[in-house]
């Protein structure tokens, strides 16, 4: 007989290896919206009540919500998005048999808050300090391997900007299973390990929000001699550097907290991965498009500034900005 587990889904990156520690599946409501029938979680949220003129990334988490009905949602109510406050009441409406959590990232950055936040956390899920730690140690293992890949793929072609950036953005909930994603991770190791080293292409990095455009990463390594080598947003949700306690490892963590750290962590990135370009994404009706003008000020090197609004390939206005932008570095640096 096969056991049915829970499912725990949630708005943005939080500490799943609680959820593992329940023996219940984690399931990142962005990650379902973005790979699915996008249009259609759309349509039903706004059949639901949700304003058209919403962030789309929004108005895909409630239709995936109304699409799987998971046992429980957690939706980060600081330090991610403010829409989320609304986001609940509307679930508590429509799904009232549904358990609603709250989660907080504390903007002061205080351990003990948090700490206290990942204990309501194991007190709802039912799991000991112990339990959780022990699947830390496990995801560690594999977020180092992630780590390898990420850095593999900058000094060796072989891997698409694009298949980085999904094999990133899809470790806040490794896919639902562990097991096929480190597969995934090992394969990307051995094959990037023997692919031949990067001989100079112009190198890219991408920011912001992960772009709702399907095909942006494409359209610039199709187009230009150039590759995206960096994901600044998807790299800080795979959480690859070492931490001793989940509690360093969330507060590291920086995506929920201040602009500034962000922007250090960039331009060394920027610097050690020799990059000379970023392309800042924002998503329409986004309080996150207020930090762009301090991005482009603030970055060692010059940036393209690009919004996105429904799912789907990059409008032809924006291919023309690319085309200039990249005219503009291919023909500073080649
Ligand atoms: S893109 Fe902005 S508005 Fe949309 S869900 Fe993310 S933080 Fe919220």
């Amino acid at each position: 007989m096969t056991t049915v587990r829970k499912t725990v889904a949630f708005t943005t990156t939080i500490p799943q290896e609680v959820i593992w520690a329940a023996g219940a599946v984690p399931v990142d409501l962005n990650n379902l919206f973005i790979t699915g029938n996008s249009a259609d979680y759309i349509h039903r949220a706004e059949a639901l009540g949700i304003p058209r003129a919403t962030c789309s990334w929004i108005k895909g988490i409630m239709g995936v919500v109304d699409a799987i009905r998971p046992d429980t949602v957690i939706a980060v109510t600081e330090g991610d998005c403010s829409n989320n406050h609304a986001l609940m009441s509307q679930f508590r409406y429509h799904y009232p048999d549904m358990k609603i959590l709250g989660f907080s990232y504390p903007q002061d950055k205080d351990p003990q808050m948090l700490q206290l936040q990942l204990s309501k956390l194991m007190n709802h899920l039912q799991v000991t300090q112990l339990e959780v730690d022990r699947v830390k140690q496990k995801l560690d293992g594999l977020r180092h391997k992630l780590f390898t890949v990420d850095h593999l793929q900058t000094e060796h072609v072989g891997m698409s900007g694009k298949a980085l950036q999904q094999l990133l953005v899809s470790s806040t909930d490794f896919n639902q299973n562990l097991e096929t994603y480190e597969a995934d991770v090992d394969r990307w190791i051995t094959l990037l390990s023997t692919a031949p080293i990067d001989a100079g292409t112009v190198r890219l990095g991408i920011s912001g929000v992960p772009s709702i455009l399907s095909d942006l990463s494409d359209l610039i390594e199709t187009r230009f001699p150039a590759r995206i080598v960096y994901y600044e947003v998807e790299s800080d949700f795979a959480m690859m550097e070492p931490s001793p306690t989940l509690v360093s490892q969330y507060l590291h963590f920086r995506y929920p907290y201040e602009l500034f750290a962000r922007i250090a962590v960039m331009n060394q990135q920027i610097k050690e991965r020799g990059i000379v370009a970023m392309i800042h994404y924002i998503q329409s009706f986004c309080h996150r498009q207020i930090e762009a003008s301090l991005i482009q000020k603030l970055l060692d090197v010059p940036v393209l500034v690009l919004e996105g609004d429904a799912p789907g390939p990059v409008d032809m206005r924006t291919q023309i900005r690319i085309e200039q932008f990249m005219e503009r570095i291919t023909g500073a640096t080649l």
